[in-house]
């Protein structure tokens, strides 16, 4: 496989052997792929190079994803502000994955413009931001960033093999953003999989965790809103609002609505869905569609946000786009309708 240029994992191997501290970080409400690609470097990094090197992101990781980080490498793991502050203080390297512009980590976005070292990117988004990084590694036809890691780290060790934590992670990330193989599965994807078993993943023990070790609570609410609380348009989109009422009353934790938004893609007539969620005053978007139809198009246009063609994501924020969150219906509706005129 000869995804990424031999002279530019060179010069990444350079940079990560003269640096003394890495600070690795991913973006807010950090997903499978975020926390996998994070923790796969770090354990690369620590266990395989002998680095020394921290994970730092803008929010928690989350209770369903917390398998992905070991016992040994938790205290390696930090979140919010204060953390990133002290860790970049004494960073030589920030290397960044899972998005393509740092204003994916919201609440440090500042800490990462004003620290003065190296930034390396990996990422599978498009239209990577090249000039806030010194060294760009963005591949877009490939799964994730988890995938692209791989194949970075696999031919940076030769034919040394991989940590098992950072093989679990990869596959692991690869796993939730194709959500289990059904969506952005490239032939390189399989290979990396396949080689990845070979090397004795146990894969039935990370479907477990992400699949098989839900609350009660989260399939409630589901049911709740599929029945109360999507819309389907004569158009062919499909609209789920979440407010912060329901998600108390559920008593939802964060993450627990990740893949709420792809439910209503298997309506035959609905053509693209769209998950909005109270948090903090504001709506998060996320948008799923069935090809030819664009979500990452609707996302820039109507949401602040970007993405993959099929997938993406962004914000309703008020007061700018709607007076408050009861308005959210009628708006949402609107801009359903004119996209898919
Ligand atoms: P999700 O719906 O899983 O939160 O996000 C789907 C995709 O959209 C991810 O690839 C994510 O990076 C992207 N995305 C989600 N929210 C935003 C946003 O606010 N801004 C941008 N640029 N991308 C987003
Ligand atoms: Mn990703």
């Amino acid at each position: 496989m000869n995804l990424v240029e031999t002279e530019k994992i060179s010069e990444l191997r350079k940079r990560l052997m003269k640096a003394g501290k890495v600070v690795i970080t991913s973006h807010v409400h950090p997903d499978g792929d975020a926390v996998g690609s994070a923790t796969a470097m770090l354990s690369y990094l620590t266990e395989h190079l002998g680095r020394e090197a921290v994970v730092v992101l803008p929010d928690e990781v989350p209770a369903h994803l917390r398998f992905v980080v070991p016992e040994g490498l938790r205290s390696r793991v930090r979140w919010g502000v204060e953390a990133a502050a002290d860790a970049l203080r004494e960073a030589d390297l920030v290397l960044a994955e899972d998005f393509n512009e740092f204003s994916r980590t919201e609440d440090l976005r500042v800490y990462f413009q004003d620290f003065k070292g190296p930034r390396i990117l990996i990422d599978h988004h498009v239209g990577p931001d090249t000039a806030a990084f010194d060294l760009v590694f963005s591949e877009t036809e490939i799964s994730s960033t988890c995938e692209l890691l791989y194949w970075i780290l696999t031919e940076m060790s030769g034919t040394g093999s991989l940590p098992e934590t950072c093989r679990d992670a990869l596959l692991t990330g690869m796993t939730t953003d194709t959500n289990n193989f059904a969506n952005s599965v490239f032939p390189t994807t399989l290979e990396m999989a396949s080689a990845l078993l070979s090397a004795g993943v146990d894969r039935d023990r990370i479907l477990e965790n992400l699949y098989q070790k839900g609350r009660e609570n989260r399939l409630r609410l589901l049911g709740h809103l599929l029945s109360e609380r999507l819309t389907i348009t004569p158009e062919g989109a499909a609209i789920m609002i979440l407010r912060a009422a329901d998600r108390d009353r559920f008593g939802i934790l964060e993450g627990e609505t990740e893949g709420f938004v792809n439910m209503p893609l298997t309506i035959d007539k609905v053509r693209i869905s769209g998950f909005f969620k109270e948090e903090d005053g504001i709506l998060r978007v996320s948008l799923r569609s069935k090809k030819p139809l664009s979500s990452r198009a609707l996302a820039v246009k109507a949401f602040h946000g970007g993405g993959h063609e099929q997938a993406a994501g962004g914000k309703v924020l008020v007061p700018e786009d709607i007076p408050d969150l009861d308005a959210a219906p009628e708006y949402l509706l609107g801009i359903f309708k004119d996209y898919l005129k």
